[in-house]
Order: structure tokens, then C-alpha cells, then sequence
């Protein structure tokens, strides 16, 4: 099973508020988006593709390509992050699956990775997340509470989404072939499972992230992100 990890640095970060791009602000002595690439790096993937932003597309691919030989393409994102997914699925040769990981998620783990390689064995498509620990409301344009769903039945993904890579592709075509049609209607994509989940049959089953897979964001989320990576050399 031929595996391409497609990383993705393609965002601008805006909501981090700082002039280096979220991906690459130091943690703990390496810019966030190296401990993806390590991850992967030193997982059962074959191959990585990854996504920069067009501006620094050049520094990126001469930082991070002789570090992590998994790296076979560094290819410019699009403006949101769904053309930076499509970028990356178009950049690939040939594969079986593959597993999309968002570049600000840093605490992504072997132990992840092989339980998304090994769910792709019998499943098109698999999603890591986590139960929600709150209850989620559905709220209307007002902010008014609508409903509350079965807190059971409530999950918060996460990143890796893995696929079928022919399952995904499909997805990905109709979904950019709608936008250019101008079919697609006011729908905001947000993770790649909702676009398969949207234009093929393939069932998507949930599989055990970890608490700590978290996205970097806001600066909140960098002391937080201190604190788990504390946590992971403390516990080495
Ligand atoms: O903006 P957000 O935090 O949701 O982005 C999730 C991931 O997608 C980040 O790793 C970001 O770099 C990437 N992204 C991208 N291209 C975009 C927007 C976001 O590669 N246009």
C-alpha cells in the first residue's frame, strides 16, 4: 500500500496575528511545521508532498527538502485551504492512499499515523478525532440555540484525514469542477472528509486522534502547545 503524506503550509495565519506565518514560528527550538514533517519522516509513509504558500514556496522547499528525504514535491497551496489540498493530490504520480495532515497540527504521532494506515487497510477513508468533551449547540444566525445533538454521537476531528487516494481524488475533482461551474453553492468547506462525504459514496469512520493533536491558531494555542511539548520530552 504506496502512501503519500500531503502536508499542508499553505495558509497565511492570520488569526495568529504575528508576521511569520503560524507554521513557522519557533516551538521549542524548531519551527512548528518540522514536527509534522518528522512525524511522518519516521512513519510507514513512502513519500511526503508538501504544500507552501507561492510567496515562500523557494525558502521552504531549500529548509525543509534536504532535511526529510520523504519529501518528494514542495508545491504552492491556493487561497483556501481546499485548493491547497487539491494542489497537493494533483502533485501526486500514482499512490493507494494518502493521509492530509494540517502543517499547524504538531503533536501528530506514530501511533496516530499507524492506526490511520492501518484503518485504510479495510476502510476508503478514516479521520482522526476525539469525542467532544463539550455539548455542542447548533445556533442560528442569531446566535440562538437550535438544537443540542447526542453528545455520544459528537466527535472533533482532527488531522490526518486519509483516503483512498481514487476515492479522494473523485472527491476533490467534482468539488473544484462545482466551484468552477459555479454550482457549488454557499458551502464552507472545512475538512476533507466533508468533501468525500459530499461527492462519493465512501464512508467515513472515526478513528482515535489524541487530545493533544491540536491546532495551532491563536497565541493561546502556542502556550498550550508549549505545555504538550514539555509534557512529550518529560515523558521521553
Ligand atoms: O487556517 P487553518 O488553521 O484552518 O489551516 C489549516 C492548515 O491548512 C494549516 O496548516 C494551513 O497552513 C493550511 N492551509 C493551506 N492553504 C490555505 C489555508 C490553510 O495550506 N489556503
Amino acid at each position: 500500500m504506496y502512501t503519500v503524506a500531503v502536508v499542508l503550509a499553505g495558509g497565511s495565519g492570520s488569526r495568529m496575528g504575528t508576521q511569520i506565518k503560524k507554521q513557522y514560528l519557533d516551538l521549542g527550538g524548531h519551527p512548528l511545521i518540522w514536527y509534522s514533517l518528522k512525524a511522518f519522516q519516521e512513519s510507514d509513509v513512502d513519500e511526503i508532498v508538501l504544500v507552501g504558500a507561492a510567496d515562500d514556496l523557494d525558502e521552504v522547499r531549500a529548509t525543509y527538502a534536504p532535511a526529510f528525504d520523504k519529501i518528494s514535491k514542495v508545491v504552492p497551496g491556493g487561497r483556501e485551504r481546499y485548493h491547497s489540498v487539491y494542489a497537493g493530490l494533483c502533485a501526486i504520480d500514482v499512490c493507494d492512499c494518502v493521509l492530509i495532515h494540517d502543517g499547524a497540527r504538531p503533536f501528530v504521532s506514530a501511533e496516530i499515523v499507524d492506526r490511520c494506515l492501518k484503518t485504510l487497510e479495510k476502510e476508503n477513508a478514516c479521520v482522526a478525532a476525539m469525542p467532544s468533551k463539550d455539548t455542542v449547540k447548533i445556533v442560528d444566525d442569531s446566535g440562538y440555540a437550535v438544537s443540542t445533538p447526542d453528545r455520544t454521537h459528537v466527535w472533533n476531528v482532527q488531522t490526518p484525514q486519509c483516503f483512498r487516494f481514487s476515492v479522494v481524488k473523485k472527491a476533490y475533482d467534482a468539488l473544484i469542477t462545482a466551484e468552477r461551474e459555479g454550482t457549488l453553492g454557499d458551502v464552507h468547506v472545512t475538512d476533507d472528509a466533508m468533501v468525500v462525504e459530499m461527492f462519493t459514496d465512501a464512508r467515513v469512520r472515526m478513528i482515535e486522534g489524541s487530545y493533544d493533536n491540536i491546532k495551532i491558531t491563536t497565541p493561546e494555542d502556542m502556550t498550550v502547545g508549549a505545555a504538550i511539548l514539555n509534557k512529550a520530552l518529560t515523558l521521553k
